[in-house]
């Protein structure tokens, strides 16, 4: 392996991001001196273009990132500059809401609480967060966050009929998304393999995350890590992960600078 050309994938909700204050201090130092020694952080979440934007802002990131539960890649031309702004890899929310009425019955749609659809109010409790940043989680170009009100039988049923028509329902911490057959993991492979062709160069891939649509990017990568987020899940993926012990931030600090370390023994062997 080639150490001189990593990039970092990293989950934000409960990741990078702590998961009910959303502060990520704790992580600052580490991002800075990552990005000072030429590695790449690239947020792969379930959130918006414009909350993806706002957020690289705030982590002072270049704003490369993969939005939407894989739907979309933006600013892979700052990594190369004959690499287009933006790629998208889902269709559109119009097209996959027609499909979702066409194939879904009435009765188990209506257990389906689309969150668009909700009072601004029930937005702010479901999404946690404060009034202001409503507009921004809501501005979606390819999925539907909903709460789901039937049991697990029905719930089964919804996912079985969705992955029958080409949907996919995906969980990230606090709603489930309807979207396109997309994923983190594939987004990623996307992104490494256009990147890789124009630049020539092979990638070493950390990845970060704590949910379940983080795991076949962690599955996708050479360093999986996950970040505690309530009971601990022991999984198992290609390549041997680092667990952390705390949440985020802590906890995204913590397998980081484990990852790192393990490089850097690999790369003084
Ligand atoms: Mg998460």
């Amino acid at each position: 392996m080639n150490f001189d050309n990593i990039l970092l994938f990293t989950d934000l909700d409960g990741s990078l991001l702590n998961k009910k204050t959303f502060d990520f201090n704790a992580a600052s130092y580490l991002i800075k001196d990552c990005i000072s020694k030429g590695i790449n952080i690239i947020p792969n979440s379930s959130k918006t273009d414009l909350e993806l934007n706002e957020i690289c802002e705030d982590l002072d990131i270049p704003k490369i990132y993969i939005s939407e539960n894989g739907s979309c890649i933006k600013g892979l031309n700052f990594l190369s500059n004959s690499l287009n702004k933006e790629i998208i890899l889902s269709r559109s929310k119009e097209i996959i809401l027609k499909n979702f009425i066409e194939n879904v019955d009435m009765n188990l749609r209506q257990k389906c609480l689309i969150l668009e659809n909700e009072p601004l109010q029930n937005q702010i409790e479901i999404l946690g967060l404060p009034k202001d940043k409503i507009p921004k989680a809501l501005n979606r170009k390819f999925s539907f966050p909903f709460i789901f009100e039937g049991n697990e039988d029905q719930e089964v049923q919804l996912k079985t009929i969705i992955k029958k028509n080409g949907l996919k329902i995906q969980f990230g911490g606090r709603v489930l998304n309807l979207g396109d057959e997309v994923s983190k993991g594939n987004a990623m492979k996307k992104f490494v393999s256009l990147l890789s062709k124009q630049t020539k160069k092979n990638y070493v891939l950390i990845c970060v995350g704590d949910n379940e649509n983080d795991f076949d990017m962690l599955d996708k990568c050479d360093f999986p890590c996950l970040v505690k987020n309530g009971p601990i899940k022991k999984m198992n993926f290609k390549n041997q992960c680092i667990f952390s012990t705390q949440e985020a931030p802590y906890g995204w600090v913590e397998v980081v600078n484990e990852t790192l370390n393990k490089i850097e023994e690999i790369k003084n062997k």
